[in-house]
Formats: structure tokens, C-alpha cells, sequence
């Protein structure tokens, strides 16, 4: 393909707050009959007013600074004018000109690769409410009205849609590590519509043209979206016809897209400032106090754990997954000095601990079992296998890893007269194994596994060898 792709992203979040936008009704809508969560304010009536939720302001603004946006210490909202159906006011109260962030930037990983896409704004908004098509009707959900957005629009900074899939993981992260947002695509709470268009290799600037999809709930479909887009784009260019600026909706989840409306000219929302609502003044105090509030972003935390703790990338990557998991880690390793223990508890942890995860609650489990269980293998009191069983074990109720090897004497069988006895009997019991060592030293590994067998995995294989070769040889 001679053509690389051009992406911006434009991302709505349902932030988590108890009441609406811009009136009491409750958000804890999910689920319940439609039109039970309204008001005059959210349905629109003439008359009501808006009063701004100053907890979605906040949280409007720690997203704001989480993606090193300016902050603008006076915004104000607007009205944007538009007729539709779920929107009974005629318009949606936005920001314009001023929005709370812009400026800003997000960093994510691709592969191996730390790429940074451009922020051009963070601004505060109201969701509109929810048309149902339905056996040639359609019925209108006003639950949804008023619910508190931040939109993020991003610069077309994305050249592909694994970069595009990458920068909508990481976003969904710091928005979860904030607490702004369950950002839980199936119930809506995070919309993406892509701008895609596709420019010559090696060019730079804007291509005149570019392509929106409406209102993606999943990042898998978004991917194929992308894909598909890139590729039927491609098509048209290659026989030299510029796809036309179009807005586009998807047709199903196998990203099929279908041309929705032709945009001949630029959108005119008619936006003026919203006579309802007074200006915003952020302090520059709270701003900072803000930003310094903000937990460790998780590319922060990634970037950290490779730098200081010596993590490869990948396991590094599972552990900032949640804010739980990362703080679960970091409890584990706290006080820890030494750095091969410390990358051999995030082996472990992103190893057999999440199996065990999978399978079992972690209620009973603390952090500290997994440096004692990687401080009983480096001590070589155990051999791995031990390790899982004891893991296991300790997960399941709760038991410190070193009592478990206590109480049942899971600890290494060494020199001792236990793992003498173990060796001399399999060279009795295996007459033709010990010839074989003779003609081909390597057939000693068949020994070795069975004294394992025979030691139940307690032995260390590499001192099992050890022995063995030294009493075949006759040396001992
Ligand atoms: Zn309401």
C-alpha cells in the first residue's frame, strides 16, 4: 500500500458521579424502566435550569491534567444548537471555545514501541437520551439525558489501527486508575468515533478529506472498523478517486460501515455561550493540588517498573492492567531489595498467581506470599514444582508459604540420607538405564526424573544429576 493512514479519535466517557449533568436525577440508570430517571431539566422543559455537578467538573479536570492538558482557569459552557428527537432542548449543552483541558498528550506502548499522540481537548458535556427504531416506531429513553461526558479529542496523530486499539486501551486504564469512569464499553460508558483518511507515504499535512464512524462501543470492532476503512479507502485512491468526506455508521460487529451523511460543508451548531450557567474559574492553587493528587498513570508505572525494577515489558504491562493488580504487586515487592527477587515475584504473580486468580477468590491472600515463596526458592529450601503445589495451597487458605513446607516437609532433599537412599535404589531398580549412561552420558536424565518421581519433585534436578554421576562413575 502506497498510503498511510490518518487517524484521530474523538472519545465520549459517562464519568461516575451519583447525580446528572445539570440537574438531581440519579445516574444509576442501567437496567431500569425508560423515562424513570427524569426531571424537567434532563427532559428539557421550558423554563427549568441547569445548576452544573461540580464532582463531574472535577473529575472533568483530574482527566484534564491526567492527559497534561492546560488547564483554562476561565471556561465556560455552550449551547450547541442541533435538532434531534433525543434531544428535547434543541441543544446540548458543551463547551466551544474554552474548554476545560487542551494541549494535552497520552503516551502507550505499541509492541516495543512508546508512541505519543497529541490531546487537542478535554471538555465537559451532557449525553443526549436514547432513540429506540422498533417495528416502524420509534420510542424515546430519556434516562440517558443529562448524564455527565467528558469528551477527549485527540490530534490525527494515529497511523494505524494497532496504534489506534493501543491509545484506546491505555485511555480506558487512566480512566479506571482515576476513578473517572468505569469506562464499561458494553453499557456505553466509553463511545469512540474514529476520523480516518489516508494520505501518500512520506507526505505530510492533512489529506482534504476525512471519513467519521459514529459511536463504537467495543475495541474490537473498532479495530476491524479501522481496518476496513483503511482498506476500502486504499481501493478508491488506487484508482485515483479521493473517497468523499462522509460521515459513516457501523453496520454490525464485523466493523462494516455504511455511508450515514454527506457533509458538503462544515457543521453549523450556531454555538453561543449558555445564558443559564456562569463562567468556570479554576484556581491555579486547586489546579496543582489536583494534578499532584492524581494516582501514578499506568504508562508512568510501566515505564518505572522496567527502569527501576528490571520487569520485561510484557509482564510489566500485565501487572498495570487494574489499579488493583498493579497495588497488589507493589505490595509484594515493597521492602524487597534484591533485584532477582523482585523480577522473580512479578514472574510469579503474572505466571501461577493469575492462574490461580482465574480459578479462585483472592480474599484470603496477601501479598507477602509471594516474596516468601520466591525467598524459599532462592534459598533453594524448594525445588519450582514444590512452589506451585505450595502456592496453590497458600492461595486456597490463606497460609504462609514457609509453614506449609514446615509442617509437611516439603523442604529440598539434599545430600542427605533421604535422597541417598532414593538414589540408590532407582540405580538397582534400572540395571539397563545405568548401561545405557555408560554408552550415552545424556541417558542419565532418565535416572534423574526418576528419582524425582521417586523424591516427589522435592529434589533439586541439578544436584539429582550431580549425585548420580558421581556414584555411576564410581566416585562415591
Ligand atoms: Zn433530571
Amino acid at each position: 500500500m502506497n498510503f498511510e493512514p490518518v487517524i484521530g479519535l474523538e472519545i465520549h466517557v459517562q464519568t461516575k458521579t451519583k447525580s446528572k449533568m445539570f440537574c438531581g436525577c440519579s445516574t444509576d440508570y442501567f437496567g431500569s424502566a425508560p423515562n424513570t430517571h427524569t426531571c424537567p431539566v434532563c427532559l428539557g422543559l421550558p423554563g427549568s435550569l441547569p445548576v452544573p455537578n461540580r464532582s463531574a467538573i472535577d473529575i472533568a479536570l483530574k482527566v484534564a491534567l491526567a492527559l497534561d492538558c492546560t488547564i483554562n482557569t476561565e471556561s465556560k459552557f455552550d449551547r450547541k444548537n442541533y435538532f434531534y428527537p433525543d434531544l428535547p432542548k434543541g441543544y446540548q449543552i458543551s463547551q466551544y471555545d474554552q474548554p476545560i483541558g487542551e494541549h494535552g498528550s497520552i503516551r502507550f506502548d505499541v509492541g516495543t514501541e512508546t508512541v505519543t499522540a497529541g490531546i487537542t481537548r478535554v471538555h465537559q458535556e451532557e449525553d443526549t437520551g436514547k432513540s429506540i427504531h422498533a417495528n416502524g416506531e420509534t420510542l424515546l429513553d430519556y434516562n440517558k439525558s443529562g448524564m455527565p461526558l467528558v469528551e477527549i479529542v485527540t490530534e490525527p496523530d494515529l497511523h494505524s489501527a494497532a496504534e489506534v486499539v493501543a491509545l484506546a486501551k491505555r485511555l480506558r486504564q487512566i480512566l479506571r486508575y482515576l476513578d473517572a469512569s468505569d469506562a464499561d464499553m458494553e453499557k456505553g460508558q466509553m463511545r469512540i468515533e474514529p476520523n480516518i483518511s489516508l494520505r501518500k507515504k512520506g507526505s505530510s499535512g492533512l489529506p482534504d478529506y476525512k471519513v467519521e464512524v459514529k459511536n463504537i462501543g467495543s475495541i474490537s470492532v473498532l479495530e476491524k472498523v479501522i481496518t476496513k476503512e483503511i482498506a476500502r479507502q486504499a481501493a478508491l485512491l488506487e484508482t485515483g478517486e479521493t473517497p468523499r468526506q462522509e460521515t459513516r455508521g457501523l453496520v454490525d460487529m464485523t466493523g462494516k460501515t455504511v455511508t450515514q451523511r454527506v457533509k458538503e460543508t462544515a457543521n453549523d451548531y450556531r454555538y453561543f455561550p449558555e445564558p443559564d450557567i456562569p463562567p468556570m474559574m479554576f484556581d491555579p492553587t486547586k489546579i496543582d493540588e489536583t494534578r499532584t493528587s492524581l494516582p501514578e498513570r499506568p504508562q508512568d508505572k510501566k515505564d518505572r517498573y522496567r527502569s527501576e525494577l528490571g520487569l520485561e515489558g510484557d509482564i510489566a504491562e500485565t501487572i498495570i492492567a487494574d489499579h488493583q493488580t498493579a497495588r497488589f504487586f507493589e505490595s509484594a515487592v515493597s521492602s524487597e531489595k534484591n533485584p532477582t527477587v523482585i523480577t522473580e515475584i512479578a514472574k510469579w504473580y503474572v505466571g501461577e498467581f493469575m492462574k490461580l486468580k482465574k480459578e479462585h477468590s483472592t480474599e484470603k491472600v496477601k501479598p507477602e506470599i509471594l516474596r516468601e515463596l520466591v525467598h524459599l526458592l532462592e534459598k533453594k529450601i524448594i525445588t519450582r514444582t514444590v512452589a506451585k503445589d505450595v502456592l496453590a495451597r497458600s492461595f486456597v487458605t490463606g497460609q504462609s508459604p514457609a509453614k506449609i513446607v514446615e509442617i509437611d516437609g516439603l523442604a529440598v532433599a539434599s545430600e542427605g540420607t533421604q535422597l541417598d537412599e532414593a538414589i540408590e535404589k532407582v540405580i538397582k531398580d534400572n540395571p539397563k538405564a545405568v548401561e545405557d549412561v555408560k554408552k550415552n552420558p545424556n541417558a542419565v536424565m532418565f535416572l534423574v526424573g526418576q528419582v524425582m518421581k521417586e523424591t516427589k519433585g522435592q529434589a533439586d534436578a541439578a544436584s539429582v544429576r550431580e549425585l548420580l554421576e558421581r556414584k555411576l562413575s564410581g566416585q562415591s
